[in-house]
């Protein structure tokens, strides 16, 4: 496996040292590796989109060796508490402080789990001193047959934090979509939405306006639409951005040219994630060491990214405040 072993022995040092966040993470597409191993013992080296320089054919690709991997393990709410508390625990080790993590209605629409017992397992495997809010990941047809029933029953669910939209961003949004992100916010939940990572600025754009997502995940093709930029600037609304999985995923898109860097400079608040680490091998401390060596990002810049991950978090400001104080005395 070829990781992102930084040429500057003091870089993974001083990006361990900051606190920092991950908004941006499919619980499924976390699950460790070697809890894999324990129910696939066929595989007995890591895939081969873990090296470097891997490049996905397309989505499809991505989501079936996904999907054959995730649902191997996500089996019971038991199997997504065992993953949970591995992968929170990975996140601690890495003076990761708070975690946005998303499962997918998959689970429920096709193998008959329960949601609410999958969320509460997942709360249950929150280790003290890691803030953690779980979102419920759904598809553009991830409201047919029973889960119009399950989606409504999920806005009354007290753990969970908010919706996110998933899936092949080029499915229909379907009519059922904006009333439903409109009701999650009546009911007090956080509204995201995938977008811009295989469609491009107009589909941000029109997620915007039709859903109004408090949060776009990835939004990496905004940056071809300098309305739309300036859109989501107007509205405050920060990107949790994937430079390695864009990098191994989005056609014409690598970590020398992630327009990260575009949107950055133009006044954008982003954040950095792992989005499924199972398919890219990669953690949150490679994601800012990547962007320091390929990329050009300063250490300043790391700091203002990690940053932005507390500005943006589902905390209070007293429970961001310590964080928000670590980063400007790095800063200085
Ligand atoms: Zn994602």
């Amino acid at each position: 496996m070829v990781k992102n072993i930084s040429t500057n022995p003091s870089l993974p040092d001083f990006v361990q040292s900051l606190p920092k966040t991950e908004t941006h993470l499919h619980l499924e597409g976390a699950l460790p590796f070697e809890l894999l191993q324990r129910v696939r013992p066929e595989f007995k080296q890591p895939p081969a989109s873990w090296a470097h320089n891997f490049k996905f054919r397309d989505f499809g690709h991505f989501e079936k060796e996904l999907l054959d991997m995730a649902f191997s393990w996500f089996t019971s709410p038991e199997r997504y508490h065992e993953a949970a508390k591995l992968i929170f625990a990975k996140h601690v080790a890495q003076n990761v402080k708070y975690v946005e993590t998303s499962f997918a209605s998959g689970g429920i629409e096709f193998l008959g789990l329960n949601g609410r017992e999958v969320l509460a397992a997942i709360r249950a495997a929150v280790p003290a001193g890691l803030g953690v809010r779980v979102f419920f990941g759904i598809h553009h047809n991830g409201a047919g047959g029973k889960m119009q029933a399950v989606l409504d029953e999920a806005l009354t669910w007290n753990e969970l934090a908010g919706v996110d939209l998933h899936g092949f961003e080029d499915a229909p949004v379907e009519a059922w979509t904006a009333p439903y992100w409109q009701a999650a916010r009546r009911a007090g939940k956080y509204t995201k939405a995938h977008a811009g990572e295989f469609m491009g600025a107009d589909f941000v754009r029109r997620i915007l306006d039709e859903l109004e997502p408090q949060r776009i995940e990835h939004g990496t093709r905004s940056v071809e639409d300098a309305g739309v930029v300036a859109e989501i600037k107007r509205r405050g609304i920060a990107l949790d951005m994937c430079p390695i999985s864009n990098h191994k995923l989005m056609p014409g898109i690598s970590l020398g040219n992630h327009p990260i860097r575009r949107l950055l400079d133009a006044g954008v608040k982003v954040t950095v994630s792992t989005d499924d680490p199972i398919c890219f091998g990669n953690t949150v401390t490679d994601e800012y060491v990547a962007l320091a060596e390929r990329a050009g990002f300063s250490r300043k810049e790391l700091v203002q990214l990690a940053r932005n991950g507390f500005e943006v978090a589902l905390m209070s400001a007293a429970q961001k405040k310590p964080w928000l104080d670590q980063l400007d005395a790095a800063l200085r």
